[in-house]
């Protein structure tokens, strides 16, 4: 089924790297069996583009879209108009993870959307039907891109690191970029306001963000994060999660963790030392990573944006018409921003 206003060809930014983008004329792609064409809304920029941006990219970039559904291939189920987001990583269903429902850890993934297919920036997308996550209609799209990074790879570390140690009295935030603002809101939201989250950056953009969303902050420009929890009331803390991906903010949360402390790693990047019998026997702490979400988290985290839409949408600070992309990147990259969308 399709409806007959979809255009033969559309505009697409093309990311010529040295962070220059051009828009270039491509066909509209006609879902085949099992897929969807998306028309995007909304694409919420993210820091793992940063390659794309400044190296460039075959494909259009754009891997956390929001959407409506306009045209449906044979043997779908998804009616047209239909509004949702779009996952990601197109897992196999069938593997061993997919069947227990560690849909990011497919051990058969045909492809990323956005990274290696056509993403969430230009205007139509073309897409496997399960990837394809529907919402309804009381959630703005704009806010609906939340349900990806922000809530969807943040509220997975939350809850690998609290299965791990159940009793969390505190939280350690290495990292207040968008996915560590996710982190602290959804902490907030899984925890309680009584658990305090401790958040730190550089950014006093970001800092003040992270305050207005209830975090207590250490400005890493004037203190450690030992001195700043001190300052918090707290020596240690139970779960630390690292949105920075520095090796020097990974080490020092391992350091402020309590015993049985659980430290979950999220952003990609450098490493970390480890004194095994310093650091994880003797204590008995955990150290884990966590990518990205399973499909079935989006059930539960839409529950959640619907009933914080006001608190949550606190994290989109800046949207900008898809025409001005290359300064929404510009903004977003020098990193005075929360979450950055733009919208078609
Ligand atoms: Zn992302
Ligand atoms: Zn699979």
């Amino acid at each position: 089924m399709t409806t007959d206003t979809i255009p033969a060809e559309m505009l697409v930014p093309r990311f010529l790297g040295r962070g220059e983008i051009r828009f270039v004329p491509k066909p509209v792609p006609e879902p085949g069996s099992g897929q969807l064409l998306v028309q995007a809304k909304a694409n919420a920029l993210c820091g793992s583009e940063r390659g794309q941006f400044f190296d460039g990219s075959e494909v259009t970039p754009g891997h956390e879209a929001a959407g409506v559904v306009v045209a449906a291939g044979p043997e779908t189920r998804t009616a047209v108009g239909t509004q949702g987001v779009i996952y990601l990583m197109d897992f196999c269903g069938e593997c061993r993870s997919c069947g227990l429902g560690f849909t990011n850890q497919c051990t058969n993934k045909r492809g990323d959307v956005g990274f290696n297919r056509d993403g969430g920036y230009g205007p139509y997308v073309l897409i496997n039907e399960h990837v394809f996550f529907p919402i309804g209609d009381d959630v703005p799209l704009a806010e609906a891109t939340m349900l990806l990074d922000v809530m969807g790879t943040t509220g997975h570390a939350i809850r690998r690191g609290l299965r791990l140690r159940e009793d969390v009295w505190s939280l350690g935030v290495a990292g207040a970029g968008p996915v560590g603002l996710g982190v602290l809101a959804i902490a907030r939201i899984l925890l309680g306001s009584g658990v305090p989250v401790v958040i730190s950056d550089l950014s006093p953009y970001r800092l003040a963000l992270a305050k207005r969303l209830g975090g207590n902050v250490i400005d890493l420009r004037e203190k450690s994060v030992v001195e700043g929890l001190r300052e918090h009331g707290l020596d240690a803390v139970d779960l630390a999660i690292d949105t920075s991906g520095k090796g020097v903010a990974r080490q020092s949360h391992l350091e402020v963790l309590s015993k049985r402390g659980v430290l979950v790693c999220v952003g990609h990047g450098e490493g970390l030392s480890l004194d095994v019998s310093r650091d994880l026997i003797e204590p008995e702490r955990v150290v884990l990573g966590s990518e990205y979400f399973c499909y079935e988290e989006l059930t539960a985290n839409l529950e959640i944006l619907r009933e914080h839409l006001p608190y949550l949408g606190q994290i989109v600070t800046h949207r900008f018409p898809v025409q001005d992309i290359k300064d929404a990147f510009d903004l977003f990259f020098r990193g005075e921003t929360g979450k950055v969308l733009v919208e078609q």
